[in-house]
């Protein structure tokens, strides 16, 4: 499969280089030249399959011949160590628990999936790859484990020092020897600063073959298709078969593999999307201009985004027919006062402990169900578990958060960090002991 930037369909590349390149030089974002339409057979047949037989059905029809259907498949079930499954809660309504990776949340699923695509074309190339990544806590945790023991690869991944919860930091630090922690005495921005200098600096660049894992990765986005297959696939079991997938929004790329998916063929009758008070793409379908703004912070703080990066694709899927976009997608926004009401409410109807991410889709959920009554089965995603983000519950609920055993280890397991100042000359001067 060729990959075309939205900003120019003339120009295509290979898969290989729209993953190593992560951004076309014209600020447009890689999209498949065609999205492929599954064998019908194939979701009639879905119920025979695992989650990782569907899976390589559905990236084989994205990458093609780009990497042999063997490889493909090792990658495939590397990525999908772990299950994701459908919850019913009391009132009827599903969450899809994204969060048994080894980060605790959905974007395990790119990561992983990134780190061994690039691996193997790394591999082929007999180099080591050189990953720099600036973390404020999400985002570092999945691309770290993501590329934990992968061969051919190194991670050097900056965080600001006391500005990430303790979860997120044992994430970060007790990982094998080609992931390296640096706890810069600084902020986010200065560790992005740091990133984006070393990425411009000749001497480096002569030294290591760096790649940045960027978020709008196309490869991040492929195998998130997979989990709304495989969520078909379980509730076909539970007898429903009109499915609406409610989605928590940040750079809308969760939606945008929900939408590939769709256009492959996925029965789906509809998305919504949930946004925190971020609500520039609410406003767009609620009828105003789309102005995107600076970002505003709040207690669902992966959401927190004010210009989300993957609009853009969602527009290009539907050929930038808002009209027929609206047919399929409704978008509501929440502030932290409803989320936090939402949290006790999930906790108290269902006994179930949402995070503020999953209690936004959950209000959406809630919101689209009575504005249109139907049967159709509702699906929230649940995109982070619950104790990342302890500060944000109450000690009620807090206390009952059960923490998964894979947390619980990391405390025993040594950690390993660098401590640096915030100037370039000391990060520098440290890549270069590589
Ligand atoms: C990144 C993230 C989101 C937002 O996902 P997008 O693909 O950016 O829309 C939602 N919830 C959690 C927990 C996240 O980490």
């Amino acid at each position: 499969m060729k990959f075309y930037s939205t900003n120019n369909k003339q120009l295509s590349v290979s898969f290989k280089d729209a993953v190593f390149n992560s951004l076309p030089r014209d600020r447009g974002l890689y999209m498949p030249l065609s999205i492929p339409k599954l064998n019908p057979n194939f979701i009639d047949n879905i119920h025979a399959l695992s989650f990782q037989e569907l899976a390589l059905e559905v990236a084989r029809a994205i990458i093609e011949d780009d990497i042999p259907s063997d490889d493909l498949k090792k990658i495939v079930d590397d990525t999908l160590s772990f299950d994701a499954p459908v919850v019913k809660l009391g009132d009827g309504s599903y969450v899809l628990e994204l969060f048994h990776g080894p980060s605790l949340a959905f974007k395990d699923f790119g990561a992983r999936f990134m780190s061994r695509i690039m691996a193997y074309f790394s591999q082929k190339n007999d180099v080591t790859l050189d990953v720099l990544v600036a973390t404020s806590g999400d985002t570092g945790g999945a691309v770290a484990l993501g590329f934990d023991g992968v061969p051919n690869t190194r991670v050097t991944i900056l965080y600001p020092k006391g500005k990430v919860s303790p979860v997120q930091e044992l994430q970060l630090c007790t990982n094998g020897g080609n992931i390296q922690a640096i706890e810069v005495d600084g902020t986010f921005d200065d560790c992005q600063d740091l990133v984006k200098k070393a990425f411009n600096d000749d001497d480096i660049n002569k030294k290591l073959t760096l790649t940045s894992a960027n978020s709008i990765n196309i490869s991040r986005l492929i195998p998130q298709s997979f989990y709304y297959f495989n969520a078909y696939r379980q509730l076909l079991q539970e007898g429903e078969k009109d499915i609406v997938f409610v989605v928590p929004s940040g750079n809308f790329g969760n939606l945008t593999a929900g939408l590939f998916a769709y256009k492959m063929g996925l029965p789906v009758k509809h998305f919504v999307a949930a946004t925190n008070a971020n609500d520039v793409v609410p406003r767009f379908l609620n009828g105003q201009s789309y102005e995107p703004q600076a970002a505003i912070q709040t207690i669902s703080n992966a959401m927190d985004v004010g210009n989300p990066s993957n609009w853009s694709r969602i527009l290009d899927l539907f050929g930038n027919d808002v009209d027929e976009l609206k047919k399929l997608i409704t978008a509501y926004s929440f502030n932290d006062d409803e989320t936090h009401v939402a949290i006790e409410q999930i906790y108290q109807k269902d006994n179930y402990i949402a995070c503020p991410h999953t209690a936004v889709a959950w209000l959406a959920a809630q919101r689209y169900r009575s504005e249109q009554p139907s049967d159709d089965a509702i699906v929230s995603l649940s995109t982070a578990h619950p104790c990342k983000f302890p500060d944000v519950f109450p000690e009620t609920i807090r206390d009952n958060i059960e923490i998964p055993d894979t947390v619980n280890a990391l405390k025993n397991k040594d950690q390993n960090k660098v401590k640096l100042s915030n100037s370039y000359d000391d990060f520098k001067a440290f890549l270069m002991t590589y």
